[in-house]
C-alpha cells in the first residue's frame, strides 16, 4: 500500500482537482485528504479520522455509505455485461427497469427519461432539446433560457452560464448570450422587511414578468430553477412562489425545467421537489440521488407536451442527433435500480422530512441566539445557517474574514463535515437521508462548539 506521504506528493504533482485553489494546493498549502471508507453517515480518511458527513459528499450519497445491496448490484452487472450502448433502441434489463422505476415515481404528466452521466450534461441535454422543440414547432427565435442568480445548474458551457454565481462566469467568458438571469427568491436577503412572504413572492413574479417583457416573450423558451436553491445558499422558496412563477410562464408559453439534481428522490421529504411544491414542469433534471452517487448517472425526464413534439421531429428529420457513449450505462443503471429499492425499503423519504425538521430545531437550539447567526432555514434534509457580522442590520462579514470557511474548519475538528457555500457566509448541511435524530443532535452540538470557538 502507498504511504500517505507518497500519495500526498503524487496528488500535489499530478492531480488537477475541481473547485480547488490550484496554486495553493500544488504548493502543499492545502494538504490532500484521502478518503478511504464509509458506513451510514460516517466517512473515514487515511489518517484514521471518522467523520460524520453532514453534506452527503456533494449532497448525493442519499442512502449513506457502504450499502452492500448497491455494491453487489454493481458487481453483478459488471460481471454479466459491463457495457453496451443505448443508441438505436438498445438497452439492458437494468436501464429499462430503471426508466420504468423513475417514471413510476415521477410527478404526473412525465413521459420518458433520457439518461446521461451527471447533472451538468443532463441540463445540457435539456437545453438542446428545448431548442430542438421550438425549431420543430417553427419558432426558431424562441431560444433564450431564464435562470436565477444564485441558481446552480452545472459548470459546462451552457450549464455554467445558467448557474447564477459569478465564480462560474468570471474569466470563462460566460454567460453565453442565450441566457438571462432573474433575481433569486431569497426572502432573508432580498425582501424589504415590511413585506410578507406572499408579497415578496408577488414581487419575484413581477420581476420575472418585467424581464420577459424586456426580452420579448417570443424569444424566451424556458425557465430553469431548483425547487429549493441549493449551492446558491440552501434557500427554500417563499410561500406560493412556484405557483406564481408557473402562472407567468403559462401566460407566455414558456417551458419549466425543474432542476431536481439535489431534490429528486427524497431530499425534501417528498419523492420530488416538484410534487412538494405543486410545480408542473415540462422537464425534470435528475442525478445525484438517482444512484446515491454509487455510480455516475443522470437523467432528463420529459413531459408529454415535449415528447410528442420530439417524436414528430424525428419522424420528419431522422434520428435525434443527441446522445452519449455512456447514456444509460448498465453499471449506473444497476446502481440506480438497487438504490431506488433501498430508498423505499429504508423509508428514507419520510425520514428526510422528519429528521430534517429535527435537525433544524436542534440547530436553532444550539446556535439560534448566537449574535453572528442571522438565519436558520431549510426544507427536508437541507439546512442552512447564515452567518452575519451584525444580526439586526444583517451586515455581511468582510470576505477576507472567511467566516463560514473558518466555522466549517472548526466543525471538522469536532468530527462533522459541513459545507461553506460558495460566495456567501452560509454553512450548509444536507446529510444522507438516513440520518438519525441522535446524529442530527451531534451535528448541532458540533456546530455550536465550532461557532463559539471561531466567532
Ligand atoms: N444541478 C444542480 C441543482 C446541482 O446542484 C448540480 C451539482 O451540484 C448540478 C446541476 C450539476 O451536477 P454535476 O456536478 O453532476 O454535473
Amino acid at each position: 500500500m502507498l504511504t500517505n506521504d507518497q500519495l500526498a506528493a503524487w496528488d500535489r504533482d499530478h492531480f488537477f482537482h475541481p473547485s480547488t485553489a490550484l496554486g495553493a494546493h500544488a504548493r502543499g498549502e492545502t494538504p490532500p485528504r484521502v478518503m478511504s471508507g464509509g458506513d451510514g453517515v460516517f466517512i473515514e480518511d487515511r489518517d484514521g479520522n471518522r467523520l460524520l458527513d453532514a453534506f452527503a459528499g456533494l449532497y448525493c450519497v442519499n442512502v449513506g455509505y457502504g450499502r452492500r445491496q448497491i455494491a453487489d448490484a454493481i458487481a453483478a452487472q459488471a460481471q454479466q455485461l459491463a457495457y453496451y450502448h443505448a443508441y438505436v433502441g438498445h438497452g439492458t434489463e437494468a436501464s429499462i427497469t430503471l426508466a420504468k422505476m423513475i417514471l413510476d415515481r415521477a410527478p404526473q404528466g412525465m413521459s420518458k427519461v433520457f439518461f446521461g452521466l451527471g447533472g451538468s450534461d443532463a441540463n445540457e441535454t435539456n437545453i438542446k432539446l428545448v431548442w430542438y422543440y421550438n425549431n420543430i414547432l417553427g419558432r426558431p427565435e424562441k431560444k433564450k433560457i431564464v435562470s436565477r442568480w444564485r441558481g446552480y445548474h452545472g459548470s459546462g458551457l451552457m450549464t455554467g452560464s445558467l448557474t447564477g454565481l459569478k465564480l462560474f462566469h468570471d474569466k470563462f467568458d460566460l454567460p453565453l448570450a442565450q441566457v438571462v438571469h432573474t433575481e433569486a427568491p431569497y426572502f432573508y436577503r432580498r425582501a424589504d422587511p415590511s413585506l410578507s412572504e406572499a408579497e415578496f413572492t408577488a414581487h419575484c413574479a413581477a420581476e420575472l414578468e418585467t424581464l420577459i417583457d424586456r426580452e420579448g416573450p417570443e424569444t424566451i423558451a424556458a425557465f430553469i430553477g431548483e425547487p429549493v436553491l441549493g449551492t446558491g445558499g440552501l434557500v427554500p422558496p417563499p410561500a406560493g412562489y412556484w405557483d406564481a412563477i408557473q402562472k407567468v410562464l403559462d401566460r407566455h408559453d414558456i417551458l419549466l425545467i425543474a432542476d431536481e439534481v439535489v431534490t429528486g428522490f427524497g431530499r425534501l421529504g417528498s419523492m420530488f421537489g416538484s410534487d412538494h411544491y405543486g410545480m408542473r414542469p415540462d422537464l425534470i433534471t435528475i442525478a445525484k440521488g438517482l444512484t446515491s452517487a454509487y455510480a455516475p448517472l443522470s437523467g432528463s425526464i420529459f413531459g408529454d407536451r415535449m415528447w410528442q413534439v420530439l417524436m414528430q421531429g424525428t419522424d420528419e428529420n431522422g434520428a435525434i442527433g443527441h446522445g452519449w457513449t455512456y447514456s444509460a450505462h448498465p453499471i449506473g443503471a444497476a446502481a440506480g435500480v438497487a438504490n431506488l429499492k433501498l430508498i423505499d425499503e429504508m423509508g428514507l423519504v419520510a425520514n428526510a422530512g422528519a429528521v430534517g425538521r429535527h435537525l433544524r430545531a436542534a440547530l436553532r437550539d444550539a446556535v439560534g441566539d448566537h449574535p453572528n447567526v442571522g438565519d436558520i432555514r431549510g426544507e427536508g434534509m437541507m439546512a442552512a445557517v447564515e452567518l452575519v457580522k451584525d444580526r439586526d442590520s444583517r451586515t455581511f462579514f468582510d470576505p477576507t474574514e472567511k467566516a463560514a470557511i473558518r466555522v466549517v474548519a472548526a466543525l471538522l475538528s469536532e468530527g462533522v463535515i459541513g459545507r461553506a457555500m460558495p460566495q456567501s457566509d452560509i454553512v450548509g448541511f444536507a446529510p444522507p437521508l438516513c440520518l438519525t435524530t441522535d446524529e442530527a443532535d451531534q451535528v448541532a452540538t458540533a456546530l455550536g462548539k465550532a461557532i463559539r470557538s471561531v466567532l
